[in-house]
């Protein structure tokens, strides 16, 4: 029941009234029946009112509850609105700020007073405003905006990135009648970005610089190499000659050149082994060969400097099948390099050397009886220039590339080099192997 019901109601008892009235008046009943009935009527009449208003007080308790729901949900509308994590912003079609959530205001740096009623263009930056007014006009025909990235400033014009998105809202007959703005602040995603990108450019900047490295190290072993022949060469032309044909000393002289220009071509070598190795530009001269008897010349090499020592050199070869397909030097290379450090690096006990077969797999293994290499050492063993204890290292020689040279090496083997050692108690090098090498280009 609504209120000119109600009215139609009370007028209709109203009416009764009048009738009863006039049927007293003319009635010839006697006043006491006329009465009875009267009031009888009236009760009934009454009795309907008070039924309307009942209903009409059940509609009104009805209707404040709906009115406080409703104004409970505006409310959580209201803190939705107010605490959500980006800028919110309702304007007209001129851009006029008609209402902001807080975020906004903080982002603005403005109260809520004073940013109603201000046009959203001032808080983009002047050098900004033409590409946003053109995109206010695109709007207009395309009605929505996804993440527009534009720069925005607060009120005292400092300048934050933001990533906008626009939707426009319309009236019942479908006429745009302004915009709801999501303005999010992406200054931090921004500076990450462009850290980033930083880190990438200072990235590439490495790695040219360390291919330039190693194409300077290349170039540079290869010119030394050169002179260093000729020394080599001529000192060994020089050593041909008759004793008594040199000036005294003069023969250990050129002795020591040449076992000098040895070493040094020796260290030449490994840099340039290094440096193609690093380049990806080291090719493997795959071959098939007898690895039992390459072992058994790479010790010769190495006797007499265990001699020197008084160190024994043990070889254990264990293998159905000597064949394999590798680069013989490079194989050769990987033995001597673990060789020498054995021998280098051991004073007292003797050095072994092992070979054997698992399945399609053969395994060098070379054990000494040496310093040992402690825990924490043992984790960067295999990095270039890496040496363990300098002062040791100045007396013994060497550049620490040796283990690096065989960890990738093997690398391009397609197989594995693992150490153990203990410090004091000496060290075990394991390399393993595929018995047939496939090339790597
Ligand atoms: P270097 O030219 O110094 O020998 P390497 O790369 O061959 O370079 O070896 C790196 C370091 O590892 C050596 O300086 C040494 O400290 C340690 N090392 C290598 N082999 C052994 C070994 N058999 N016993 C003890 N230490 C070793």
């Amino acid at each position: 029941m609504n209120a000119s019901e109600f009215i139609q109601q009370i007028k209709a008892v109203r009416q009764r009234a009048d009738v009863l009235e006039n049927h007293a008046k003319t009635s010839e009943l006697l006043p006491a029946e006329i009465l009875h009935d009267s009031l009888e009527e009236l009760n009934t009449a009454l009795e309907e009112l008070r039924v309307a208003e009942e209903e009409i007080r059940q509609q009104n308790e009805e209707l404040r509850n709906t009115r406080y729901a409703l104004d409970v949900e505006r409310q959580r509308y209201k803190e939705l609105f107010d605490f959500a994590p980006d800028a919110y912003l309702v304007t007209n079609t001129e851009g006029k700020i008609l209402e902001a959530n807080r975020t906004a205001t903080h982002l603005f740096k403005i109260s809520q007073k004073y940013i109603q009623g201000k046009l959203l263009i001032n808080f983009v930056p002047e050098n900004q405003r033409r590409a946003f007014r053109s995109q206010l006009i695109r709007l207009q025909q395309i009605k929505q905006i996804q993440d527009w990235e534009i720069p925005m400033q607060t009120r005292e014009h400092t300048k934050f990135d933001t990533a906008i998105s626009v939707t426009t809202m319309c009236d019942r007959e479908g006429n745009s009648k302004g915009w709801c703005w999501l303005i999010r602040d992406i200054t931090a995603r921004k500076q990450a970005e462009a850290q980033l990108q930083a880190i990438r450019n200072e990235n590439l900047q490495l790695q040219e610089a360390t291919r330039l490295k190693s194409q300077f190290l290349a170039v540079m072993s290869h010119e030394l190499r050169t002179p260093m022949n000729a020394i080599l060469g001529f000192s060994q032309l020089l050593l041909r000659h008759p004793y008594d044909q040199f000036p005294p000393q003069a023969r250990s002289m050129v002795e020591r050149i040449l076992s000098s220009a040895r070493r040094l071509l020796m260290l030449i070598e490994d840099i340039l082994d290094f440096s193609k190795l690093e380049a990806g530009r080291l090719e493997l001269n795959l071959e098939e060969f007898n690895l039992a008897e390459l072992v058994t010349t790479s010790v010769q090499e190495l006797y007499c400097l265990a001699q020197q020592k008084n160190l024994t050199i043990n070889v254990y070869i264990n293998l159905s099948d000597p064949q394999i397909i590798n680069d013989s030097d490079r194989v050769r290379q990987i033995l001597v390099n673990l060789l020498s450090n054995a021998i280098k690096f051991t004073d007292i006990g003797n050095v072994n050397v092992e070979v054997l077969e698992i399945q399609d797999r053969v395994m060098l293994i070379v054990k000494d009886t040496g310093i040992g290499i402690s825990e924490a050492d043992l984790k960067n063993i295999f990095q270039e220039f890496r040496q363990v204890n300098q002062c040791l290292t100045r007396k013994h020689g060497g550049t620490g590339l040796g283990l690096a040279i065989v960890d990738q090496l093997v690398r391009l083997m397609k197989g594995s080099v693992t150490v153990e050692s203990k410090l004091g108690e000496g060290s075990t090098f394991r390399v393993e192997l595929p018995r047939v090498v496939h090339s790597n280009h």
